[in-house]
Formats: C-alpha cells, sequence, structure tokens
C-alpha cells in the first residue's frame, strides 16, 4: 500500500516478474490519497509546470533512468539547459559563485574557490592538505556528516561548501545525520583510496576508462512534461497489467488472520476489509509503524524512531522580463551559518526547458528543514512576503509575481541519524519473522526517486521469489541464522 514512486514502482516490478513467470497476479495498489504520486506533484497551470515536491532525479544511480526505459519515457528526458549552469551560493553578504566539480572534490578546483571569495585563505588550504590527513581506523563508532567533512576537510569547508548540499537533499542537520548512511560513497572513498579527494581521482579514471561515448545527460534529468508524467504512465501500464489501483483507500490496520483464509487482513477507513496472502507497506515509516503495530510491536517501535523533517516548496512566476535578467546560473543555495531561511532558490525555468512560456521566468524556493520547521505554520500571504524579501535581499529580485503556489510538506524527509542503517537492519530482521511482509520507500536506503525505485524493485523480486518459487520455503526466515 502507499501509491507514491515506491508502491507504483514495487507494483510494476512485480507484475513484470509475474509476465516474464506466467504467473497469475492479483495486486492492488492502496492509496490513502485522491490522487497517486505521493511526494511527486505537478501542476500545470498558464503553461507553467510547476513541481510541488521534487523537480530532478539523479543519473548516476541507474535504477530511475532504467525504470523511464521501460515507461518509454525515455525521448521525454530533458538535461538541465540554459544559462552557464555555474552553482551558486549566498554567502558574507552576496551570491558567489563556485566551481562545480567541487563537490566532486577535485583538487585542481582550489583556485577558482579562492577567486570566488566563498572561503578564506586559511579555510582553502585546509582543504587542500586533505590529500594527506589520514584514514580514520574503522572503530565501529558512527560519525555525523558534520564531524566526517570536517574532518577531512576542515570546519570552513564543511560549513560553506558541503552543509548546503546537505540541507538541500535532506533537509536536515548535518550534525545528527550519519555519513554512512547519507553518503557511504564518500567513507568508501577513505577507506579504499586514504581520502576523499584520493577516491574521486580514482572514479574519474574509472569512468573514464569505461566511457563509451553514450549520450550524455547531465547530474540530474527531469521530465518535459514534469515528473508527474513518471507517475501518470506508471499507473497506465499497472492498469494495463490487470493491477488494480485505488486512490482514497486509507488503510488503517493490518493484523495477522483473515476470516477467509488470507494471512492478512487490512482494514481500510470506511469499515472495508480487505485480505491479502502478501503486503507491502510503501507509506512513510511512522504510518508504517502505526499501521504494524499490532503485527509486530518491537518493529513498529524502531520505525517510529525515523526521524523526519518538514519542508515548504514554493513556486513563483513572474511576467517581469526585468527578472530574467538578474537570473545567473540555476539559482544557489544558502548554508545554515547564513542564518537566512531559504534552503536553497532554483531558477526552474533556466534550469529545465519548457518550465515557462517565452518571456515569463519561474523561480522555486525551498524553505524550512529540521530546525526551521516553524516556518511551516505561515499562511501562504506570509510565506510569499518572506521568499519575495529574501530572494530581494540575496539575488536583487525585486518583481511581483502573477502566479504562487506553495506546497507544505511535513514530516515529509526521513532523516537516516546516526544509528539508522543498524536501525533498518533490525525492522527488516522484525519484519522477516512474518513471510509475505515487506516494508520500502524512502525512509530506509535511500530518499532520492532512484534508490526509491530501487529498494521497491528488490522488495518485489523478493516478494515474487516468496510467491512463486516453487522452493522457497514459507516458514518464518530467520534471518539472524543466516548470517
Ligand atoms: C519537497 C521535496 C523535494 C524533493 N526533491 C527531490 C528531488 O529533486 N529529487 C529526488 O530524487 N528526490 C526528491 N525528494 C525526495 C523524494 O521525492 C521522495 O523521497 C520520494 O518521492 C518518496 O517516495 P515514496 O513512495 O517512498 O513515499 P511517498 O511519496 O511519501 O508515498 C507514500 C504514499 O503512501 C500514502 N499513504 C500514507 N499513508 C497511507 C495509508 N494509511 N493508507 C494508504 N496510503 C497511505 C501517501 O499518501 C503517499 O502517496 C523530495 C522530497 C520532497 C518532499
Amino acid at each position: 500500500m502507499g501509491g507514491g514512486i515506491a508502491g507504483l514502482a514495487a507494483a510494476f516490478a512485480l507484475a513484470e516478474r509475474a509476465g516474464a513467470l506466467g504467473e497469475l497476479l492479483h495486486c492492488t495498489v492502496l492509496e490513502g490519497q485522491p490522487a497517486f504520486g505521493g511526494k511527486i506533484v505537478t501542476h500545470h497551470i498558464h503553461g507553467l509546470v510547476v513541481e510541488g515536491g521534487p523537480d530532478s532525479f539523479l543519473t548516476t544511480k541507474p535504477a530511475a533512468l532504467a525504470l523511464c526505459d521501460k515507461l518509454e519515457l525515455t525521448p521525454q528526458l530533458i538535461n538541465t539547459g540554459q544559462g552557464n549552469g555555474s552553482a551558486l551560493t549566498y554567502s558574507k553578504g552576496r551570491l558567489r559563485e563556485f566551481p562545480q566539480g567541487l563537490i566532486a572534490m577535485a583538487p585542481t578546483h582550489l583556485g577558482s574557490l579562492f577567486r570566488s571569495g566563498v572561503m578564506s585563505w586559511a579555510g582553502i588550504a585546509r582543504m587542500a592538505v586533505e590529500w594527506w590527513v589520514p584514514a580514520r581506523p574503522a572503530t565501529g563508532e558512527e560519525e555525523t556528516l558534520a564531524a566526517f567533512f570536517s574532518r577531512r576537510l576542515g570546519a570552513e569547508a564543511f560549513h560553506r561548501l558541503i552543509e548546503p548540499f546537505v540541507a538541500g537533499i535532506y533537509a536536515g542537520d548535518a550534525n545528527e545525520l550519519s555519513a554512512a548512511a547519507t553518503f557511504p560513497q564518500f567513507l568508501e572513498w577513505e577507506h579504499a583510496h586514504g581520502g576523499l579527494m584520493k577516491g574521486a581521482l580514482a572514479t574519474r579514471r574509472a569512468r573514464a576508462a569505461h566511457r563509451h561515448g553514450s549520450a550524455s545527460r547531465t547530474l540530474f534529468t527531469s521530465l518535459r512534461g514534469g515528473l508527474g508524467d513518471f507517475i501518470t504512465r506508471l499507473v497506465e501500464k499497472l492498469s494495463e497489467a490487470g493491477v488494480s489501483l485505488r486512490c482514497g483507500a486509507n488503510v488503517l490496520a493490518v493484523s495477522m488472520g483473515g476470516r477467509h483464509g488470507g494471512p492478512y487482513r487490512l482494514e481500510l477507513a470506511g469499515g472495508e476489509e480487505l485480505e491479502a496472502e502478501a503486503v507491502v507497506l510503501a507509506t512513510p515509516a511512522y504510518v508504517s509503524a502505526e499501521l504494524l503495530r499490532a503485527v509486530d510491536r518491537e518493529s513498529a517501535t524502531l520505525l517510529d524512531r525515523i526521524p523526519y523533517a518538514s519542508t515548504i516548496t514554493m513556486s513563483m512566476a513572474y511576467a517581469d522580463p526585468e527578472i530574467a535578467g538578474r537570473l545567473r546560473g540555476h539559482g544557489f543555495v544558502v548554508p545554515r551559518i547564513e542564518n537566512r531561511g531559504l534552503i536553497a532558490a532554483t531558477w526552474s525555468s533556466m534550469k529545465w526547458a519548457g518550465r515557462a512560456p517565452a518571456g515569463q521566468s519561474l523561480i522555486r524556493c525551498y524553505l524550512g528543514g529540521r530546525g526551521r520547521e516553524h516556518l511551516l505554520e505561515m499562511d501562504d500571504d506570509e510565506l510569499t512576503n518572506h521568499a519575495r524579501r529574501e530572494l530581494d535581499m540575496m539575488a536583487g529580485i525585486r518583481g511581483r509575481p502573477f502566479h504562487v503556489e506553495v506546497y507544505r510538506w511535513p514530516r515529509a524527509m526521513p532523516q537516516y541519524v546516526r544509528g539508522h542503517r543498524d536501525r533498518v537492519r533490525r525492522i527488516r530482521r522484525g519484519v522477516a519473522r512474518h513471510p509475505g511482509l515487506y516494508l520500502t520507500g524512502a525512509a530506509y536506503e535511500g530518499l532520492g526517486i532512484p534508490d526509491c525505485i530501487r529498494d521497491a524493485e528488490n522488495t518485489a523480486h523478493a516478494l515474487s521469489d516468496f510467491l512463486w518459487s516453487s522452493t522457497f520455503d514459507r516458514r518464518p526466515v530467520a534471518i539472524e541464522d543466516a548470517e
């Protein structure tokens, strides 16, 4: 249940597997809201393409691109567009540019970093010695993102360069987030290569050796008509495959022992009851906790311990041609130490072709996040004034938008705080004691769209093995024994 990208991708992978095995599938996707998509919401209005939730996904993780291919959406994929695409950051009173490749830890970018004025000489010098900072011995103690990056690159580089990107992805506080759970590849670089710069260099060399000159994609991609097309196409394909899709079907509880022989009983709002041989919970962790409490109290308690951050996106459309002249790059990020209300602003109509009609500009502000959740209590007018003041102060944008859309996202972003990986292992172990019961979604192995799709597909494969493998032992799985 749960008709966000994870629930729909799991159903799609299951239907695909059923088709390949020639098995009959009776599958229902239950979505509590009136529409499918969860965090993915695209609104078309006045020729604008407004993204309420995510606006793009990473191309370095293949699952989302592969699913686009299966859904015949590849021709609709668009690269980041117009402008020079440079990354801007609000730092010490104004917007400053810093090199795109910096986050890839290329030491060659340190000179342009100095010219940008984002960091002091001393901070850049400290960053440069990362090459010689020894790898931390494996102590078993988990580091926060703040501790990891400050240790390797110095505190200034962490605050000025790393933190704003962490906030952009997780809307989180880097002093709480686990480095191992959020950016495992950086820890891997430290362990395998001795550091971030060395790891980046080795990775670039390996990629160069395997490049075959295929059509190149930018780091992030989106769909021409907005990410909502992903959901529309998934729903179409699932219907064609005979999967039953129900919106407005809010599930209140899951329990064991259906009256008609099904192992699981689902209680829906309105009093309806359904029975199922297997259940996939693709709902946020705190919802899954409530649903599961009767089946597995211990896992429910652990699920409750996954904290969430709340965010807001505000899209503002301007007809004023003067605005377009002020938009450099694709937007900017704001480090937390600047103590401002914005996490980031994106010039959506510069970044993505077709987001606004010619002569108009669409700007998207990202606000809230861990520690700044009070902003969700503002009404739309207060928020609009707040965002306009911030844009004026930081980027000199003074026009009046002719269209504003506000999306509040309470408890939307799972926070992979220290202990997350261990918690998820224990939750999975607990749930595995109930054959046919699965969890998937943003709360566990990555919250980006490609991570959600990959985890959903893994879940569907485990479920199809459970349902159709003749050799599968349906007794409760004792994972501890297998480890
Ligand atoms: C503002 C914002 C911006 C983001 N930007 C990006 C980005 O640019 N790129 C990127 O890769 N990721 C981004 N993300 C993250 C990504 O969008 C999400 O992590 C991902 O879409 C979550 O998918 P999901 O299916 O796990 O969960 P959801 O989308 O939350 O889906 C869960 C579904 O379960 C339903 N549900 C809940 N309770 C019940 C119930 N009791 N019964 C039935 N149904 C129920 C919900 O209504 C919902 O539809 C962003 C997230 C947000 C909030």
